[in-house]
């Protein structure tokens, strides 16, 4: 089988790791802890580093340090994990959608103006696939309307829009290390941004909003989202090995576009915009509309020959645990629809050889063509 996706732990992490069993730190309080925070913050050019469990949890803090709560709207895209919907429903604010646009995957920049309201106080930019989402017009109607931006990172570690680094234009920014992400420490997430205040009350809220005065003793209400040691050893060998890791996917990527390029019934990725340049965190596919093909035969091909894939995100205002709530009854929003239904990615991580992408070209061409 040829699996979508395999992590390359090959550098400094077992030496790390190593180092945490024999000094005995392996909790929060371990040294590793600082210094990915300090060593991640510096490569994505912020102030404040500040690990937590997983890129969701990340989200879910960013949004409560920015005090989004009951009758604030947050503007996010349709098609996305439902991570950033889940935080904005849970704190009890209200998720705006957006669609997609069908040459970058992302959300649509252009439909974002319309949907402000009075009451909109954030939008949440969820970089989609390995293109940045064009910051430039965002930043602007953040400044035009005083709103904040969160922008969700998670697949972008090493990416860049306008030769700056994804996470460096969010109020706040959130990234995760799940193994899929181009770095990993199994699970877990980093929230970055350049506020003290802000960076104090993501400090707070991860460690149960214990306070100085008196431990145990406490005024508001936090969650135990800590970082081990153990975690941080494995993110500080993956953080030194990041360029080279970018390296191989956009050259994966290549691989891709070139094999697959005479496929008149797919859309592939946008490879190079004027804004930035794939990083292919996965490499999807989308099968255009009037071809006699149907996903789920192809995917089922591909999976009796071996080859592992994994769907398309299902767009938020289509699924059921919202809709059961009441949430974006009669929306429709037919890119990302189009997208979810006729998406998938084939199998694009950093261990993949390149007879394996040969492999999977040649397939692909001959259950297609
Ligand atoms: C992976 C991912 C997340 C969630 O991260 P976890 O660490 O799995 O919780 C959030 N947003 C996006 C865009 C992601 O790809």
């Amino acid at each position: 089988m040829i699996l979508v996706n395999e992590p390359d732990l090959g550098g400094n992490e077992l030496k790390y790791l190593q180092e945490c069993i024999e000094t005995n730190w392996i909790s929060s309080e371990g040294p590793f802890v600082k210094r990915f925070e300090a060593n991640f913050a510096q490569r994505v050019g912020r102030q404040h580093g500040m690990a937590v469990v997983n890129g969701s949890v990340a989200i879910d803090l960013a949004l409560e340090a920015l005090g989004i709560g009951e009758g604030d709207e947050v503007i996010v895209p349709t098609f996305t994990i439902i991570s950033p919907v889940a935080s904005i429903v849970k704190l009890g604010a209200k998720p705006v959608l957006i669609d997609s646009d069908l040459g970058s995957w992302n959300m649509d920049v252009n439909q974002i103006e319309a949907k402000i309201t009075s009451k909109t106080k954030a939008i949440i930019v969820v970089h989609i696939y390995g293109l940045a989402v064009n910051m430039k017009p965002i930043l602007e109607l953040a400044k035009k309307h005083g709103l904040k931006i969160v922008e969700d990172a998670a697949e972008m570690h090493g990416q860049e829009c306008h030769g700056k680094a994804c996470g460096s234009f969010g109020d706040i920014s959130t990234f995760s290390f799940y193994p899929n992400k181009h770095i990993t420490t199994g699970e877990g997430g980093m929230i970055v941004c350049d506020d003290d205040e802000l960076a104090q009350k993501v400090q707070s809220l991860r460690n149960l909003c214990f306070n100085r005065e008196r431990r145990f003793k406490h005024y508001e209400l936090g969650t135990n989202a800590r970082f081990t040691n153990l975690q941080a050893a494995v993110g500080l060998a993956q953080l030194e090995r990041l360029d080279e890791f970018v390296e191989r996917k956009r050259k994966m990527g290549t691989y891709y576009l070139n094999a697959l390029q005479d496929l008149q019934s797919v859309h592939l990725p946008t490879s190079t915009t004027d804004y930035c340049d794939n990083i292919f965190w996965v490499f999807g596919l989308i099968l255009k509309k009037g071809t006699s093909f149907q996903t789920e035969d192809v995917v089922k091909q591909l999976a009796d020959k071996g080859i592992n894939t994994r769907p398309f995100f299902y767009p938020m205002h289509q699924q059921p645990v919202f809709q059961k709530m009441g949430l974006f009854i009669n929306e429709q929003y037919p890119v990302a629809e189009f997208m979810a239904e006729n998406g998938f990615y084939i199998p694009s991580g950093l261990n993949l050889t390149e007879e394996q992408m040969k492999t999977v070209s040649e397939a692909l061409l001959e259950i297609l063509e």
